[in-house]
C-alpha cells in the first residue's frame, strides 16, 4: 500500500504529526524502532505551554506530579517562587509517549513497532522507506526519529558537537523531604558552565538529572554524581542522552521530506525543554502535509519551505531569542546570575514563559532594558536606601 505520509519515530513529534495527519484524512503510518511502550531518558517535565498544545488534558493516571512551586539555586544564593496555577506536569515518558501514539492509532494511523528504518530513497513519484524486514512507500516522509535521526543525517548531515547538549538522569528515593511531594521543583545552576541539575517530583520517587551544553560530557556525569551525593539521594541507574540546541537556523525540509522535533533541532537552548517544540513542529508538519497533499500540489522543497516559515513564526524566532540570552549567560555567568538572584522578577518572568504567556523575544527585550536596574539593585549595599532629594 502507498501511504500519504510515512512517519519515522513514535516520540511526541511523530505521534502528534500522525494524529494530525489522520485527523486531516490522510493515510499515515508510524514506523518506530522500539517496541512500545519504550523507555526514554528524560526529566519528564511537560510545561503548561506544552500541555496546552495537546488536543486534550493529560490523563490523570499519566501525571506523576503537578508543580506550582519553583526553587532555584546558584552557589549560596536561592530564590523560591510560588505560582497560582500549575506550571508543569511531571510524567513518565514511556507512558506519556505511548498515550500519544495510541491516540494517533485511535484516529486511524497505522503503527509498525520494533522496525528500525535503515535507509530511504526519494524518487519522482514518491518515497520508499526500508527497515530490516520490509519496505514502505509513501508520498511524504516526516523524520521525527530524534536527535540521532537517520533522516536528518541523510538530508543535512549529523549535528556538530557544539550544536548539542547532553543530559544524564536517574530516579531517586528521598524519604525525608516532603516539599517535593507538594509540587515543588528544584533547579541548581552550575557547577559546570551552561549546565544545571534538576529535581522533579514523581509519585514514588524523584526525577533527578544534570544537563548542559556538550563541551564536557564526562564532567556532566560526574556533576550529577556529586549532586546526588550532596543531596543524600539513593539513586537507581543513571542514563544519558544528547539533545539539540535550538535557536540555530537549520535545513528542515528536502524534496518529499520534513523533519520535526529533535530531528529538526527544536529544543530550548536554556532549559532543554523539547516536548513543547516536538508537539508544535509535529502539528505544523502535519498541517503542511495536509495542505499540500489535499490541494494536489507537488512535494518539492520549494513548496515545503512553508513549513520552515511556519515553525520560525510559531516558535523559531523565540528559540533564537533564547539562544541570544543563553550566549550572554555563557559569557558572563557570575555577573548575570548575581543580578538574577537579587530579585524575584526574572524568575516570575521565566514562569510566564513556562506558562506560554510570555515569549522569549519579549523576555529578551525586557532583559536588556532591565540590566541597568538589576545592576543597581546588585551594587546597592543592603540597608542603604536611595536618598530622596526632596527631604
Ligand atoms: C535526559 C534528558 C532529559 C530531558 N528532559 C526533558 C523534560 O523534562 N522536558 C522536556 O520537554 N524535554 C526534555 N528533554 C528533551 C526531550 O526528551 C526531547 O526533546 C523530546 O523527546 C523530543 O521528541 P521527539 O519526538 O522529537 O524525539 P524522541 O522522543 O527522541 O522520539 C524519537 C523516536 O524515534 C525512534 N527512532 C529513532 N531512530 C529510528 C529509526 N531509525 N527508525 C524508527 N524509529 C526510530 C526512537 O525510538 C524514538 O521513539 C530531555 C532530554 C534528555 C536527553
Amino acid at each position: 500500500m502507498k501511504y500519504d505520509v510515512i512517519i519515522a519515530g513514535g516520540g511526541p513529534a511523530g505521534a502528534t504529526a500522525a494524529m494530525e495527519c489522520a485527523r486531516a484524512g490522510l493515510s499515515v503510518i508510524i514506523i518506530e524502532k522500539e517496541h512500545l511502550p519504550r523507555c526514554k531518558p528524560c526529566g519528564g517535565g511537560v510545561t503548561a505551554a506544552a500541555a496546552n498544545l495537546l488536543w486534550c488534558p493529560i490523563p490523570e493516571k499519566i501525571v506523576e506530579a503537578r508543580c506550582s512551586s519553583f526553587h532555584s539555586f546558584y552557589g549560596a544564593k536561592s530564590i523560591k517562587i510560588d505560582s497560582e496555577k500549575e506550571f508543569m506536569y511531571v510524567v513518565a515518558r514511556e507512558k506519556f509517549d505511548y498515550w500519544l501514539v495510541r491516540a494517533a492509532v485511535h484516529v486511524g494511523a497505522v503503527l509498525r513497532e520494533g522496525e528500525e528504518i535503515t535507509s530511504f530513497d526519494i524518487e519522482p513519484g514518491g518515497v520508499t522507506v526500508r527497515t530490516g524486514t520490509a519496505a514502505y512507500t509513501g508520498k511524504l516522509l516526516i523524520g521525527a526519529d530524534g536527535v540521532n535521526s537517520i533522516i536528518a543525517k541523510t538530508i543535512r548531515g549529523p549535528f556538530r558537537r557544539n550544536e548539542l547538549a547532553f543530559c544524564f538522569c536517574t530516579e531517586c528515593v528521598d524519604k525525608e523531604n516532603s516539599d517535593y511531594n507538594q509540587g515543588m521543583i528544584e533547579i541548581h545552576y552550575g557547577p559546570l558552565p551552561m549546565s544545571y541539575s534538576w529535581v522533579f517530583p514523581k509519585r514514588e520517587c524523584l526525577s533527578v538529572g544534570t544537563g548542559g551544553w556538550c563541551a564536557d560530557v564526562a564532567g556532566l556525569k560526574a556533576a550529577l554524581h556529586n549532586f546526588l551525593e550532596k543531596k543524600g539521594f539513593e539513586k537507581q541507574n543513571v542514563r544519558g542522552h544528547a539533545l539539540p540546541l535550538g535557536g540555530i537556523r537549520r535545513t528542515t525540509v528536502d524534496d518529499r521530506v520534513i523533519l520535526a522535533g529533535d530531528a529538526a533541532g527544536f529544543a530550548d537552548p536554556i532549559t532543554g525543554e523539547g516536548i513543547r517544540y516536538a508537539v508544535a513542529s509535529g502539528r505544523l508538519a502535519a498541517k503542511t502535509a495536509a495542505s499540500l497533499l489535499l490541494a494536489g500540489l507537488d512535494l518539492k522543497i520549494k513548496n515545503l519551505l512553508i513549513y520552515e516559515e511556519r515553525c520560525y513564526a510559531e516558535f523559531g524566532a523565540d528559540l533564537k531569542a533564547a539562544m541570544s540570552i543563553a550566549r550572554l549567560f555563557q559569557r558572563l555567568p557570575d555577573f548575570l546570575f548575581g543580578m538574577y538572584f537579587n530579585s524575584q522578577e526574572p524568575f516570575q518572568k521565566s514562569l510566564e514563559i513556562i506558562h506560554g504567556r510570555l515569549s522569549y523575544q519579549k523576555y529578551y527585550r525586557w532583559f536588556l532594558h532591565h540590566i541597568p536596574f538589576m545592576l543597581f539593585r546588585k551594587v546597592q549595599p543592603s540597608g542603604l536606601k536611595p536618598t530622596n532629594r526632596a527631604d
